[in-house]
């Protein structure tokens, strides 16, 4: 994991950061905010990866919809 996203909170790992990942996290945000609260979204969020895996979660799927190309 190079990014982690916490409501409006965006964590990336030292040496990670591109405009992919930094898209990615924020397409996060949005999703956060979608869903209202970190505690309204962290429960739908963990309950998709359990489900169908971190590649597959809708969530993931969007936020990867949303990445920006590096240059
Ligand atoms: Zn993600």
């Amino acid at each position: 994991m190079a990014g982690l996203t916490l409501g409006h909170s965006i964590l990336i790992c030292h040496g990670q950061l591109s405009r992919r990942l930094l898209s990615h996290e924020c397409r996060h945000v949005s999703q956060y905010e979608q869903a209202g609260s970190i505690a309204a979204f962290l429960p739908l969020y963990l309950q998709s990866i359990v489900q169908v895996g971190y590649w597959e979660s809708l969530f993931e799927r969007d936020a990867r919809a949303y990445e920006l190309a590096d240059v």
